[in-house]
């Protein structure tokens, strides 16, 4: 039966692909197959068109044959939207891989959906110009990813998320329906911003074929300090004193409390801890600007001003590229992080971040009481992201599912978000409605139904028809 059908995607799509784009079962690497999580999935087939108008063409087919379809990116999705579930064909936009132009006049990127984040923005440097969204997995995520997803990441504070940096969309709906708007005007209020809908969506609603982005201009000076704080209200304090001193060159505020902190630049011996004492909480300052001579010394002196009137503090400033280097290198290992305490399951959540301090004190609390003890607690704070993992004995695989209820119920209660920045997917699915009314979720999928009526896109992420 599956073979028949194999077949027979074989010979509908046979004038449509070319040979590189159409791997059978045999053939088909784990590349295709598994998550950055490990999640694995079996797909009927991996299709690779290498175009734009190949995407719609064989959207076209797909829809007429009602084959459900998982589209695929760089597979660096945290919450399994991407792994092929069983009857699915997998569509990877890994071949439309073409930056078609760099405007320096309107400063906008017009990319294809399948150029890696990390490729946008050498791009972009080699123009004076600077993409500013920014993620641990850069080289390997592609564009289509960051904005099904609308990626957050470490500048959001300054820039936003994916979404405030896409300015035109290209998608193709689940029945081969192009829709293009790659305007390159920031002003457009003619009718619904249709854009929006597809950034974040995950992939339910249409598949990403080619985005305008918006660049910014490459900032001068790039400054890196670590603050070492005897506890969360000086993080606060901290914050309200970068905003007040620093304005708009603070582009980063990312906290590590001790620990991940103390576990990555210990025993995972990644980047230096530069303090002669370990301290509760770490906050990596990033700073850019145009004023070389001033920049620095701004935060300098801002620094110097909140070490002196907050006992217990100590701050550092990274004397060279190298030295902010190792400093956000221990902010950008998160990944090896969870992967040297699993099995572990691993939170994304946002929450008012004056109720942060309890939340922490009270979830540790919590999953103590259940017996757990291995923690990694960090996150963006000041746009009220927490990232939190907890790690549990692998004979007890009972134990993830009362960590997810014993987290997201909390959140929840707080009228926080499940997810703040990597979506719903497969994994928050049960979830969602602690963070969405029955009335925000009628409205997902009654926009479901009407775009994609047959359920063919992504079916199942996010919610259930
Ligand atoms: C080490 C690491 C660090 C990370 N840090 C951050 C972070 O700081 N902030 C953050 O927000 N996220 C972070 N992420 C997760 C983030 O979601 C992904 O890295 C990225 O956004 C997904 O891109 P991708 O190309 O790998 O997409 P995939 O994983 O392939 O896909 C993700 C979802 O988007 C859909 N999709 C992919 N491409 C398209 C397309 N062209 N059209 C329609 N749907 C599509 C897929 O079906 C899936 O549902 C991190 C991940 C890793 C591994």
């Amino acid at each position: 039966m599956t073979q028949d059908r194999i077949a027979a995607l074989r010979a509908a799509l046979a004038g449509t692909l070319d040979a590189a784009g159409f791997i059978g079962p045999e053939d088909i690497g784990d590349r295709h197959r598994v998550d950055w999580k490990g999640m694995r999935g079996e797909p009927l087939a991996v299709l690779r068109p290498a175009t734009p108008e190949a995407v719609a063409a064989t959207m076209r087919v797909l829809h007429a044959l009602r084959q459900p379809v998982v589209v695929q990116g760089g597979m660096t999705g945290l919450v399994h939207g991407g792994v092929p579930l069983q009857g699915e064909v997998v569509l990877s936009l890994e071949r439309l891989n073409r930056i078609e132009e760099v405007d320096p006049v309107s400063s906008t990127a017009t990319v294809q959906a399948g150029v890696p984040l990390e490729t946008l923005q050498a791009a972009a440097q080699a123009h004076g110009m600077f993409f500013p969204v920014d993620i641990g997995s850069r080289g390997s995520c592609l564009v289509g990813g960051i904005v099904s997803t609308n990626a957050g990441g470490n500048r959001v504070l300054r820039y936003g998320m994916t979404r405030s940096s896409v300015l035109g969309l290209e998608v193709v709906l689940p029945d081969g329906t192009v829709v293009s708007r790659l305007g390159r005007m920031i002003k457009d209020n003619a009718g619904y911003d249709l854009k929006h809908l597809f950034v974040g969506s995950e992939g339910t609603l249409g598949i990403v074929t080619r985005a305008v982005l918006v660049l910014q201009p490459a900032p001068a000076t790039r400054d890196t300090a670590l603050v070492a704080l005897p506890g969360f209200p000086a993080a606060i304090d901290l914050l309200k004193a970068c905003r007040r001193r620093l304005g708009a060159r603070l582009t980063s505020f990312e906290a590590m409390w001790s620990d991940y902190f103390g576990f990555v630049s210990g025993p995972m011996g990644i980047g230096r801890d530069p303090f002669a004492a370990p301290h509760p909480l770490y906050i990596l300052v990033e700073t850019m600007g145009m004023e070389a001579e001033r920049d620095r010394e701004v935060l300098t002196e801002a620094l110097a001003e909140f070490v002196e009137a907050h006992p217990g503090a100590d701050a550092v400033l990274a004397s060279s590229l190298a030295e902010a280097g190792e400093l956000w290198r221990i902010r950008d290992s998160s990944g090896e992080a969870v992967r040297a305490i699993a099995p572990s399951a691993g939170f994304d959540v946002s929450l008012p971040i004056e109720a942060m301090e309890g939340w922490v004190a009270s979830i540790h609390a919590a999953l103590r009481g259940i017996g757990l003890s291995v923690f990694q607690t960090y996150g963006h704070v000041a746009d009220g992201n927490l990232h939190l993992v907890v790690g549990y004995p692998a004979d007890q695989p009972g134990q993830k599912t009362r960590i997810n209820d014993l987290v997201y119920r909390s959140i929840g209660e707080l009228g926080g978000s499940v997810s703040a920045e990597h979506g719903v997917g497969l994994e928050k699915k049960p979830y969602l409605p602690l963070s969405r009314s029955p009335a925000e979720i009628a409205l997902m999928r009654s926009l479901k139904a009407a775009i994609d009526p047959h359920g063919l896109l992504n079916p199942g992420r996010i919610f259930d028809a």
